[in-house]
């Protein structure tokens, strides 16, 4: 049990592996947020100390992995959150990447597609003060009673764009980050609506998700 505190330790694992994100660039703001969350505690006990490595996206169930430090460090720099933002999460997964958008003062609707994912963390984050709206649904097809959002964020690696996401953006500025290819890799894509269906579109590098998939189960 006393793994899971957040002891000096793992205060001095998370200080060192946001050194190493603050020498990639990140900007402080998300590196605060990011010091905030305890890492570890998202981690079966047996595998506490591989939290803060940076290679490693580990495996949190059900066949999907947390997404590692700097994606996650990446992914929450693009969405450019500021205070109140009502942001969509699609891929819930142990809801790491969640309590990281709180922290930066967004509030946020989750999607997990796998059951017992959403369960197990619907009832976890809240125990770690953690407050967000949590559906398990099909990440496609957004939250569309819910919206309009300002800012979406897909954690797992979309074949395509889906169109009834892009319509849930807000007009004049929302935003979404998305990584989007079919095979293992896939390119980040920041998308911002303008007016109606007009949208401008920019890509930013290779990133490994595990895939978005049709349906819930
Ligand atoms: N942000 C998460 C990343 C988890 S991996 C974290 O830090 O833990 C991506 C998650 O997306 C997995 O949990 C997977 O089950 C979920 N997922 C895959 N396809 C989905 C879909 N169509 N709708 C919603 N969630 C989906």
């Amino acid at each position: 049990m006393i793994d899971r505190m957040d002891t000096y330790l793992f205060q001095g694992k998370r200080k060192k592996m946001l050194e190493e994100l603050r020498h990639k660039g990140i900007k402080e703001e998300v590196l605060t947020a990011m010091f905030k969350v305890p890492r570890h505690v998202f981690y079966d006990s047996a595998l506490v100390h591989f939290a803060y490595d940076e290679n490693n996206a580990f495996h949190i169930g059900e066949g999907q992995t947390i997404s590692r430090p700097s994606t996650v460090a990446i992914q929450t720099e693009l969405l450019d959150i500021k205070k109140g933002d009502k942001v969509l999460e699609i891929g819930t997964g142990c809801g790491y990447q969640t309590a990281v958008l709180l922290e930066m003062g967004a509030k946020v609707w989750s999607i997990e597609r796998q059951s017992k994912l959403y369960e197990k963390t619907r009832l976890f984050l809240p125990q770690l003060g953690y407050n967000a709206r949590f559906y398990h649904g099909d990440g496609y097809k957004g939250l569309p009673l819910q919206a309009p959002f300002d800012k979406i964020i897909v954690t797992c690696g979309a074949p395509f764009i889906p169109k009834d996401l892009l319509l849930q953006l807000k007009e004049n500025g929302g935003m979404m980050v998305i990584p989007v290819g079919e095979g293992e890799v896939q390119v980040m894509n920041i998308i911002v609506r303008k007016t109606g269906m007009e949208f401008d579109k920019r890509e930013l590098g290779n990133f490994k998700f595990v895939p978005m998939l049709k349906d819930k189960r």
